[in-house]
């Protein structure tokens, strides 16, 4: 029998959608993704972006610092003592995805650590493969794969992947080869700040190079790096070369400026991490969707999460290249539920 909503994804668009369809009984089935090398290396494990980051410090309910003192302070006393205790501090990445997975599976949704590898939308019921051999079909499916990091595409950078090159600090940072050394950041936007910033707890120095003179990122994250004497902003400058030999892993970089391309400097580093954007996770769709020039899934109706093909849903960074934020992923992942829950119903599907 085929399923009736599959999910693809364990981002926040993911868990929220399974939350919100097994509270309206469709028995949702979850494609959280495959804990392979391939998946590492690409930051493309289970639980999307956010298990790959520090401090949430912007979800709404979770207030950076004490939670506890702040729960006791903010409260009235009456109502606390019906609250659970709790740690010493906010909420985590990686912390609130596993929340999310498991206040998706208390509603019971069916969990699979797999791969969507394959899938046939030219006709209804959907059908699909995994990477570990399951088959099967499901009447709507709802696309929550999310994006990765980009690469700039250096030879370079392919030579030391796993010796020193990284698209992740805060999985890669608190590594031996980066203690007390010095790294280089390259971008300019929120994820640059926040890889920088994180990476001055281990480095002596993090060289952030940017292209232009000025960052993308938000004003406070950005304001927060200039402030931070361990961060060397290298402005209008390219990254070259990654340089280093296979026995020692990344020694430096070699910037080119971007004002004059015949200006070239030398940065010793053993690390090299890119932060520079992101490429949404539709290699398995094989085209069969709409996308836009960047290749993020379109959502074809205003205020409705349907995509070109009926029956299919998006949700979260997969179909969003502009907000691209937590809360915003949690937000259209309970949309999806939603226009799938009714779609269902206008099909008669129950
Ligand atoms: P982004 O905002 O698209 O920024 C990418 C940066 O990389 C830009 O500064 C860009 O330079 C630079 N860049 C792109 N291609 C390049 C190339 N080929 N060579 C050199 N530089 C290049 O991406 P992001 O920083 O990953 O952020 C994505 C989204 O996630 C944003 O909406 C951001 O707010 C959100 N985010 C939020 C947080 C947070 O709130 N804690 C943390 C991380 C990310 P130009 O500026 O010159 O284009």
């Amino acid at each position: 029998m085929a399923e009736r909503v599959t999910i693809i994804g364990s981002g926040p668009a993911g868990w929220t959608a399974a939350i919100y369809a097994a509270r309206a009984t469709l028995d949702p089935l979850v494609y959280e993704g495959a804990f392979t090398e391939d998946n590492r290396l690409k930051g493309t494990l289970p639980l999307g972006q956010l298990s790959l980051t520090t401090e949430v410090e912007n979800f709404p309910g979770f207030p950076a610092g004490n939670m506890a003192g702040y729960l006791d302070s903010s409260i009235d006393e009456s109502k606390r003592k019906y609250m659970a205790p709790h740690g010493g501090h906010g909420v985590s990445g990686p912390e609130l995805m596993e929340l999310m997975r498991q206040q998706a599976a208390n509603f019971g949704t069916r969990i699979r650590t797999d791969d969507i590898v394959e899938i046939d939308l030219s006709k209804r019921p959907f059908r699909m493969k995994s990477l570990g051999g399951d088959e099967f079909e499901s009447h709507s499916v709802i696309i929550a794969t999310g994006a990765r990091a980009n690469y700039l595409g250096l030879p370079s950078e392919e030579r030391f992947k796993n010796l020193g090159v990284s698209a992740c600090a805060v999985c890669d940072g608190a590594l031996p080869r980066f203690r007390n050394q010095p790294v280089v950041v390259v971008g300019g936007g929120d994820s640059a700040m926040e890889e920088s910033t994180f990476l001055t707890k281990f480095a002596s120095v993090v060289y952030l190079v940017h292209r232009r003179d000025s960052f993308r990122a938000s004003k406070i994250m950005a304001e927060r790096v200039m402030a931070n004497p361990k961060i060397s902003i290298q402005w209008n400058s390219e990254i070259d070369e990654v340089l280093g030999s296979e026995e020692k892993g990344v020694t430096g970089v070699r910037i080119r400026s971007t004002l004059d391309a015949s200006k070239k400097q030398e940065l010793p580093a053993t690390g090299y991490f890119a932060a520079i954007g992101h490429t949404p996770n539709t290699d398995f769709l094989k085209g069969q969707l709409q996308t836009n020039a960047k290749g993020y899934v379109v959502w074809t109706t205003p205020q409705r999460t349907y995509t070109s093909v009926e029956g299919v849903f998006a949700a979260g960074d997969v179909a969003d290249d502009y907000f691209r934020q937590a809360i915003t992923a949690a937000g259209t992942g309970c949309m999806a539920a939603l226009d799938a829950e009714r779609w269902l119903a206008a099909q008669g599907i129950h």
